[in-house]
């Protein structure tokens, strides 16, 4: 470099701010801007590559290579060296070009003329920019020096782009953020919506890349880093009766405050002429590229730490909180990398729809986005850096789909989509308070799942007979400590008030597995949902059940009360849990407390075993509920979480039939209520063929008990049955296709 010193590099900096002052339009800043570059790094090539879509780079200014090859030129994700800088987000240093690997002669250039060559990644806080590349005839290899003046002037061209400072004609130098984009994900919650984006988190925005006085920024980034140790070691103080891993998440948001290597890299930025905001932000962008390349958890929390940590900094670097003065829009949905269930609540139905970057189909925050019945998607990647403040933006929950800033065609087509569930809503909404009458004359019994406040207001609007399975645990799980009893007892008791008589089934807590509540003690178990969970924690500890069922006892206060214990494997464990019931019923009678008016209480059946209990155990439960979520996971041995095995076994198999006849038939020995709770419920197809295989009551969300009724409506269950035996007796191992085209003839 002619002039490697800190000050040469503040100076390129202070050139490259004039170059943008000017008036002038993208593509000529761009070739100012390589021009200067080369100039003062006395290197003959500068040039500019930038992504012209998600995969592709294209050449958008050069000084030193064929002029015609601009804008020509370009390569895809990954493909030469150009594209191995971009991918993997790291500089790629050589004397030998073209003896480098993955190196791809693009003779439109002419760069077979030069030898060494040095690219740095132009990204933003983990979004592919482009990449900058200087290029000599001598071979040799660029200093330490050389490097990292090239990654600071990256830096500040990562910033421009982000401001818009190179738009103009071509691909790749369309303003970012503008156009349409299309993000596949997970679903987390059915539905459509349509709506603004309100991100959790704004982006910071900084307009200042290169600074003036390094003092000053010195003395700036010195007074931030002073206040987020001082907010770091309050929370720490809070936090020393809290658990242990918040008290290591903070201890290890200590360390990075303090870390030097941190402080140093950061202060040499500020050196060589940055601002403190690029400087942090530099670190950051960095510390979001190696977090893509690491898997080992550990490193990537740490990562996340100091991504955290970094977005604190720069908060208080440029004053731009959460709180940025734009108002909620009309029609929000929210986009957020993740969030945790309280903070969901918050919002509330406020929401018309949900896109997270990462949160996943057990999490928490999903749980409390089907409650409240808005469309979610989970793992939309890049969400968070494509998307603004206010795009317009459409959340296909049904697909996992979310368009971002949608053209028209596709305006169109999703505003059919939503236009039909409209439609049908108003089918199903004429058939609310109809009861669920078979063609061949038989009622099923439609009661919905719950587990908390706000699922309650959808009772009387979704036409369901009662609660067929409150969770209760979700309230455990959306707080950060153990409730109360009496706030148990306020909450059961809004929720009998809230059921105005109808038959609420309260199942007792089911945590463990997937399930953990952030307050208590983490067990490391190799298997957690063959674990210690459900009513294995229930009767080891049961001072939690106590509380529990004293609080229900309590909430009924003289009204009907029904209890249902959750992953029962034996009959013993039913018999124990009624003990504590009994106990606690005699122990509340003796305290002056009024008893229910009557007490149903059952067990789930979600393990095979008690499938094949002996039958006194059929006769002395009050009733069962299959648990077909768990059930179907053990049945198969197939994770329920896991996204690789959790479709590969259908429920309309025939074996998983012949088991849930099974129960059917034992249940109607003893004379015992059965009704079906897992998720395959609330799926029409599966909800006739549970009814065909002699269910009479099924409890799912409250949105599927239109579509659900609709199709039972239309069924003769008899018939039915008949073609699922038919199935079953040719050998079939699915008797889903014989189903379906019976169902396409009939109609
Ligand atoms: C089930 O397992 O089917 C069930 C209803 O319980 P959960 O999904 O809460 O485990
Ligand atoms: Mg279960």
């Amino acid at each position: 470099m002619a002039d490697s010193t800190e000050s040469g590099s503040r100076k390129l900096l202070g050139r490259l701010r004039e170059a943008m002052a000017g008036d002038s339009a993208g593509q000529e800043r761009l070739d100012k801007i390589t021009h200067l570059i080369a100039n003062s790094m006395g290197t003959e090539v500068c040039s500019i590559y930038l992504f012209r879509d998600e995969d592709t780079l294209e050449l958008c200014a050069t000084e030193g290579l064929k002029t015609e090859a601009v804008h020509q030129t370009r390569m895809r994700m990954g493909e030469g060296l150009v594209g191995r800088v971009a991918r993997f987000g790291k500089v790629v240093n050589t004397p030998d070009a073209p003896a480098a690997k993955g190196f791809r002669f693009m003779p439109e250039t002419g760069e077979e003329r030069f030898s060494s060559f040095l690219g740095v990644p132009i990204q933003r806080l983990g979004e592919k920019l482009g990449v900058l590349v200087v290029q000599s005839r001598d071979p040799r290899e660029y200093l330490a020096d050389e490097v990292y003046a090239l990654e600071v002037v990256a830096m500040v061209l990562a910033e421009m782009t982000e401001l818009g400072a190179f738009v103009g004609e071509g691909a790749a130098l369309s303003p970012l953020h503008q156009q349409p984009v299309l993000l596949r994900g997970g679903t987390g919650q059915e539905g459509t919506a349509e709506g603004h984006v309100w991100l959790h988190e704004p982006r910071v925005v900084i307009t200042n890349p290169i600074a003036d006085d390094p003092h000053i920024e010195q003395a700036r980034l010195n007074h931030a880093v002073e206040e987020l140790r001082v907010g770091v070691n309050k929370m720490l103080e809070m936090s020393q009766n809290g658990d242990k891993e918040q008290l290591q998440v903070l201890e290890a948001y200590r360390m990075f405050a303090n870390s030097k290597g941190w402080m140093r890299r950061m202060e040499e930025d500020i050196s060589r002429g940055l601002s403190a905001e690029a400087a942090v932000e530099k670190e950051q962008s960095q510390a979001r590229a190696r977090m893509e390349q690491v898997s080992d958890p550990y490193l990537r929390e740490r990562l996340a730490d100091l991504d955290d940590l970094s977005n604190r900094m720069l908060r208080i670097l440029t004053g731009q909180g959460k709180e940025t003065g734009i108002d909620l829009p009309a029609d929000p949905i929210l986009v957020a990398r993740n969030i945790g269930p309280a903070e969901l609540l918050e919002y509330g139905r406020s929401l018309r729809g949900i896109v997270l970057e990462e949160g996943s189909v057990g999490s928490h925050a999903t749980i409390v986005a089907r409650a409240l019945a808005i469309p979610l998607v989970v793992h939309a990647k890049r969400v968070t850096t494509e998307a603004l403040n206010g795009d317009h933006i459409m959340v296909d929950g049904d697909q996992g789909v979310v368009h971002l800033r949608p053209d028209d065609t596709v305006v169109t087509a999703f505003r059919d989509k939503i236009a039909m569930q409209a439609e049908a809503q108003e089918r199903y909404a004429s058939i609310r308070d109809k009861p669920a009458t078979t063609q061949d004359g038989k009622e099923i019994s439609l009661v919905m799942n719950a587990g908390l406040m706000a699922d309650l207001p959808s009772l009387p609007s979704s036409g369901a007979e009662g609660v067929g399975l409150f969770r209760t645990e979700l309230q455990f799980l959306v707080r950060n400590k153990m409730p109360k009893r009496s706030e148990l007892v306020a909450l059961y008791s809004r929720v009998l008030d809230a059921a105005g008589g109808k038959r609420v089934v309260f199942r007792t807590l089911d945590i463990g597995s997937d399930k953990v509540l952030p307050y208590m003690k983490p067990t490391d178990e190799p298997n957690p949902a063959l674990g210690w969970r459900a009513i294995r924690v229930g009767l080891d500890k049961p001072g939690i059940m106590r509380m529990q069922l004293q609080a229900l006892i309590r909430a009924a206060n003289g009204r009907p009360l029904t209890i249902m214990f959750p992953f029962v494997a034996q009959a013993e464990e039913y018999r124990a849990a009624r003990a504590e019931v009994d106990k606690t019923i005699a122990r509340e009678e003796r305290l002056g407390h009024v008893l229910p008016e009557t007490l149903e209480i059952g067990a789930m059946l979600e393990t095979p075993s008690l499938a094949f209990a002996p039958q006194k155990f059929f006769d002395e439960v009050g009733f069962l509920s299959i648990g077909g979520n768990d059930l179907k996971q053990f049945f198969f041995a197939a994770d329920r979480e896991n996204e690789r095995v959790r479709r590969r076994y259908d429920t309309l198999n025939a074996s998983f039939l012949s088991l849930i006849e099974r129960i059917v038939e034992r249940c109607a020995i003893s004379g015992t209520p059965l009704s079906f709770c897992g998720e395959d419920a609330g799926r029409p197809v599966e909800a006739v063929c549970l009814a065909a295989m002699g269910l009479r009551t099924l409890s799912m969300r409250p949105a599927s008990i239109g579509p659900v009724k609709s199709l039972l409506l239309r069924t003769n269950l008899d018939d039915l049955r008949k073609v699922i035996l038919d199935a079953r007796h040719r050998g079939e191992q699915t008797v889903r296709p014989m189903v379906m085209e019976w169902f396409r003839q009939s109609r």
